[in-house]
């Protein structure tokens, strides 16, 4: 291959950002690669940092694209509607349309998929902030799921606003692995956050228990389950039936060699890629295998398939306290957790570690590592 060869990234998130920098860090002296990273954000968002936002306890989730991006990167401000795979050009929101010899496709999972309040991305978050601003002492406020961006959000509102009613509704009750243990429950309870089973319509709040149903509380939260956006089904690759991209273990999309994928946005195929969640512990070494899979092809060797493993799942329970679970590698719990303060440090310590891994990478490419999933022996 000979001349300019021109990688794009769709998403600027974990994924994205990581992709973009390791492609820009490169030293591919033969042929210069040209990186551009499509995204209509103003700033990276650290959608770790929403439940934050939402419930008024932080100003902002904004980090400025300078601060963790290569400088090699152009980011280009717009939104991608459409890929068109045999021309290899991305339509672009009120721009011309954008080239490419190399996609890495990472638009994440912010995509509203309900008409009550979330945090799933900046402006549903800020939203969320101000019906919770508004509401009268006294209130109760609804936080649809039990996961840990439930529980993060329940707390959060109720270090924020201490004079609601918060009750988190989930068909499990609080039987969730990470967020049903019993330190977790005795922060919500300390917290006066009430754990209910039933379920909670997606579009009008309202609550259905084994006791019969009632209407919407005031606020409703959503949190049960995040959409992707449409622009993979609608440029008509292979996806997944909620509209992930399928992408196989070297995060190629088959039939594509040019096009990868990588964070929520994805589905990985193969058994190794089975025990992945959607977080952004996998989008970041996801954004990187991206990357190093088109620098084999580049560099006329076979891409390797993704191998992966985790250490910790954790939660932050608002104000220092947190809960830290170390997990195998691949994601079953280990019997040890970090609980109270010590888990709050601990949490903060990794969001922290996201954003510098990003800026790391930037700076030093290639010096962003992961552990081994679980088909390796491990301790
Ligand atoms: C409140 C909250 C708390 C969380 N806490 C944790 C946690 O503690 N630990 C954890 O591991 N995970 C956590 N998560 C999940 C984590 O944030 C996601 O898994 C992670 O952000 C996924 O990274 P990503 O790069 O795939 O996508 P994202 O971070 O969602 O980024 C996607 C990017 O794509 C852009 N984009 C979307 N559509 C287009 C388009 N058409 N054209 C161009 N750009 C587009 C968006 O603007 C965005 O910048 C949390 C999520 C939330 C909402």
């Amino acid at each position: 291959m000979s001349g300019r060869v021109r990688a794009v990234v769709v998403g600027g998130g974990y994924a994205g950002v990581m992709a973009a920098n390791r492609l820009a860090g490169s030293r591919r002296a033969h042929t210069p690669l040209e990186v551009t990273l499509v995204d209509p954000a103003p700033g990276f968002t650290e959608r770790i940092r929403l439940h934050q936002l939402g419930a008024g306890r932080r100003a902002s989730a904004d980090v400025p694209w300078t601060d963790v991006l290569n400088p090699r990167v152009r980011h280009l401000p717009a939104r991608a509607l459409r890929i068109d795979a045999d021309r290899r050009s991305i339509g672009l929101a009120g721009r011309e349309p954008l080239s490419f010899d190399w996609l890495v496709y990472a638009v994440g999972s912010g995509e509203t998929s309900t008409s009550l309040l979330s945090v799933t991305d900046p402006e549903a978050a800020r939203a969320t902030r101000t019906a919770i601003g508004e509401l009268r002492p006294g209130s109760a406020v609804t936080v649809a799921g039990a996961g840990p961006t439930g529980v993060e959000v329940a707390c959060a509102v109720a270090l924020a606003r201490p004079d609601l009613h918060i009750t988190i509704v989930s068909p499990s009750g609080s039987m969730h692995p990470l967020t049903g243990h019993p330190a977790v429950g005795r922060r919500l309870r300390r917290l006066g956050i009430a754990v209910e089973s039933g379920t909670v319509d997606r579009m009008t709040g309202a609550i259905t228990t084994g006791e019969g149903s009632r209407p919407a509380a005031p606020a409703t939260i959503w949190t049960a389950g995040f959409a992707v956006p449409s622009l993979a089904a609608d440029s008509r690759l292979p996806v997944t039936g909620d509209g992930r991209l399928l992408v196989d273990g070297t995060l190629t999309v088959p039939g594509h060699e040019r096009i990868l994928g990588a964070g929520d946005a994805v589905s990985v195929a193969g058994p190794a890629a089975a025990h992945l969640r959607a977080s952004c512990a996998t989008a970041l070494p996801l954004g990187a295998h991206a990357a190093d899979s088109v620098l084999a092809r580049l560099g006329g060797r076979e891409p390797s398939a993704i191998d992966l493993g985790y250490v910790l799942q954790c939660l932050d329970l608002g104000s220092g306290q947190g809960h830290v679970r170390f997990v195998r590698p691949d994601d079953s719990p280990r019997p040890w957790a970090l609980a109270g303060r010590a888990g709050g440090w601990t949490k903060e310590q990794i969001c922290r570690m996201t954003v510098t891994w990003l800026a790391g990478e930037a700076s030093t490419p290639g010096s962003y590592r992961w552990p081994a999933g679980p088909r390796l022996p491990v301790g």
